[in-house]
């Protein structure tokens, strides 16, 4: 599927206004990221070294591509989401592993630090928008997951400031953070409510230690936090807004479940091209295998499950360019399907390719792999529909309004890692 197949598909619409930034970031691919990528041997998205990660992240970053939906005054592009979405989708759609990693991933900004004072912005996001800091996000605790309002981790105020004891798990990238989001239980405003900090790496009490590896390569890590002291200062928000934390996080949320959904989608239509290729010149019994409308069947109902995602994905950027917001079902609604659209595309690819697709090294081995993660991470698939069901009124013993977003952010749970 060449580009100008799928530049005039059904979703190509949204990305008119945009050519000349999608096309600048193919040409950014194409010239320096590709020879980059054969230089190095062509490894896998999970043999990529860190240094040539953050050199990718750092070029992406001048070029503007990296986090181009966030503030100009913060080294942002100011750009719409619909360009974000678009340039997530550009890049996962790319066979060049070099092009994934040229977008902000849990590594890089997160919105929820928007809500930080104008200090903590200036301090924490602005590099992390430039490429020139990594982060980390700590909710995942051994004993809870989803539920992110029953947290052990627990914040006492102490004098002027804070003391943290806790354990969390499942860790992204906290080998190379220069800060780390800790969400942690209030101790003093009762049972329901959590706290995140700010905590420079290395502050005393941490302890980190490796002790996973995701199925797709991910080294993932455990934080011991013993008598960690903190100041006011360091609460997301800066002094009196403890109790804002929480609830701040929550709003946040639809903006980064879009921007997967916007990965998820490129990754499908990557697996999409690798199967078609190999269907225009695979032979089978004396024809080619894409003249098989077994093989079609595959194909075509792939295709049809990707344009369906890219429009729901598409119309949520829209939505959020055009209006500032998106609703929580809506996001959840767009993550689920580009989720399980990814994961039934590479299923279908690797169908197409037959042994090949198997074989440890093809890119579709890999992304059968990375599919499996898309339905736990940034909340579970399970969590989505809560939210969805939530706002269709339903719920566990709390009836809600059908309004677009509960007045209430503690009624949405689930992560925003
Ligand atoms: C690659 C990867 C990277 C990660 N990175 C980070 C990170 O950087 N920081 C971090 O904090 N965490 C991280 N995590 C952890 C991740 O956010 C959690 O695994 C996820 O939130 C689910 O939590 P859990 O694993 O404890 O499962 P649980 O919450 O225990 O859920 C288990 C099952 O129960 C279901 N379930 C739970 N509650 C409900 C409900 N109310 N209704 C219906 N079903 C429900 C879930 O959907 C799931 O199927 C990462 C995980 C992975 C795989």
């Amino acid at each position: 599927m060449e580009n100008a197949e799928m530049d005039s598909g059904v979703t190509a619409h949204f990305a008119t206004a945009h050519r000349a930034q999608l096309a600048s970031f193919r040409s950014f691919v194409s010239t320096e990221l590709e020879p980059l990528w054969r230089e190095l041997g062509e490894p896998t998205a999970e043999n990529l070294p860190p240094d040539i990660k953050r050199h990718v992240r750092r070029r992406s970053a001048e070029l503007g591509f990296y986090a181009p939906e966030y503030p100009g005054r913060l080294g942002g592009g100011d750009q719409p989401m619909t360009v974000a979405a678009l340039l997530r989708h550009a890049a996962g759609r790319s066979t060049c592993p070099l092009a994934h990693a040229a977008m902000a991933g849990s590594e890089g900004p997160t919105w929820l630090l928007t809500h930080g004072t104008p200090e903590q912005q200036d301090q924490y996001l602005a590099p992390l928008i430039r490429a020139q800091a990594m982060r980390s996000t700590a909710i995942t605790e051994p004993g809870t997951g989803s539920d992110m309002f029953r947290l052990a981790t627990t914040a006492r105020r102490v004098g002027e400031g804070w003391l943290l004891n806790g354990h969390k798990i499942f860790l992204g990238n906290l080998d190379r953070v220069d800060h780390i989001l800790v969400f942690a239980q209030n101790e003093e405003a009762g049972a329901d409510r959590s706290v995140v900090f700010i905590v420079a790496a290395g502050t005393e009490g941490l302890q980190v230690r490796q002790s996973f590896q995701g199925m797709s390569g991910e080294p993932l890590f455990e934080l011991r936090l013993t008598e960690v002291r903190l100041p006011e200062g360091a609460v997301l928000g800066g002094p009196g807004h403890a109790h804002l934390a929480m609830a701040q996080a929550m709003t946040t949320q639809p903006i980064a479940r879009v921007l997967a959904a916007a990965e998820c989608n490129g990754l499908a239509e990557q697996a999409l091209m690798l199967a078609l290729a190999h269907a225009k010149e695979r032979s089978a019994f004396g024809q080619l295998i894409g003249s098989f409308q077994h093989v079609q069947e595959l194909l075509v109902e792939a295709r049809t499950e990707v344009e369906q995602s890219k429009l729901l994905t598409l119309t949520c950027a829209r939505r959020h360019a055009d209006e500032g917001e998106i609703p929580h079902e809506h996001a959840s609604m767009a993550k689920n399907v580009a989720a399980r659209t990814f994961s039934r595309t590479v299923d279908r690819a690797l169908q197409v390719l037959g042994g090949r697709g198997w074989m440890k090294g093809h890119p579709l081995e890999y992304l059968y792999r990375y599919a499996r993660m898309m339905p736990l991470v940034g909340g579970t698939t399970e969590i989505h529909k809560v939210i969805i069901a939530h706002a269709l009124g339903l719920g566990s013993g709390q009836a809600r309004p059908s309004s677009a977003v509960p007045e209430d952010p503690w009624g949405i749970p689930g992560q925003a890692t």
